[in-house]
């Protein structure tokens, strides 16, 4: 057993715990692992553990990995922000992007997703807790992007992805999460069909369970601390 599979035993454990704890199936949360920095060898160790869903912010480091593990029946979520002359190669290569957040990067995804692959599955990531330095729609947008999002042609929406900024103050920490849930459920209440809410990370998994989250996206408890900047920088 290498680390990287020790690890993501450990993180799998914690995700069946959390469920657990909040009454839900085991099989209702995905495991997103977050090898972003980190080389193809450590993904290749985490997939013959099982995994096959993982999560990368650098595009073009991500589409190198992507090109060098193609034999590998894996999976690609783009969870870092995109400009718009980085549309294509994520639109090329990668099944998921999770960091949706204006129109104009939609469109562009949903002209370049070439013909032969199946649509882009997309998220909008919203801006939860009002950091003003971060990316993500106000809330207050949500529901126009993602109407405008639901009718391009080469996307698939499946909903919304938080980065919730990690505070001492528990019961804050909580609100928020119960605020991406209540944004989530009222834009299925409004008639999309989302079955997506990805939010906790390697420090908020168990908190990010019991409100509801979908899918969690784990990077260092799986791979270990990252270096910044990346490895191709
Ligand atoms: C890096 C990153 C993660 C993983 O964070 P960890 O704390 O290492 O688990 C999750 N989501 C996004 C958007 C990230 O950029």
């Amino acid at each position: 057993m290498t680390m990287i599979q020790t690890h993501l035993d450990q993180a799998r454990q914690r995700l069946c715990t959390a469920c657990q704890a909040a009454g839900r199936p085991v099989d209702a949360v995905t495991l997103l692992a977050v090898s972003k920095t980190f080389r193809a060898d450590a993904i290749e160790a985490a997939y013959a553990a099982g995994q096959t869903a993982f999560g990368e912010n650098y595009i073009q480091e991500a589409v190198q990995k992507i090109t060098q593990l193609r034999h590998l029946p894996l999976q690609w979520h783009c969870i870092g922000p995109i400009q718009s002359n980085k549309t294509r190669l994520v639109a090329e290569h990668f099944d998921w992007v999770q960091s949706i957040d204006r129109l104009k990067i939609a469109e562009r995804l949903s002209q370049q997703r070439p013909q032969r692959l199946v649509p882009l599955q997309v998220c909008i990531q919203v801006n939860i807790d009002g950091g003003s330095t971060k990316s993500g729609v106000h809330p207050s947008t949500l529901f126009a992007l993602a109407q405008a999002v639901s009718q391009l042609p080469h996307l698939c929406l499946r909903g919304i992805m938080c980065i919730p900024e990690p505070t001492p103050d528990l019961i804050a920490d909580n609100a928020v999460l119960a605020r991406a849930r209540g944004l989530f459920d009222a834009l299925n209440a409004q008639g999309f069909s989302l079955d997506t809410l990805s939010m906790g990370m390697s420090a908020d998994l168990e908190a990010a369970v019991a409100a509801g989250s979908t899918m969690v996206r784990v990077g260092s408890a799986i791979f270990g601390q990252r270096d910044y900047p990346g490895f191709l920088s």
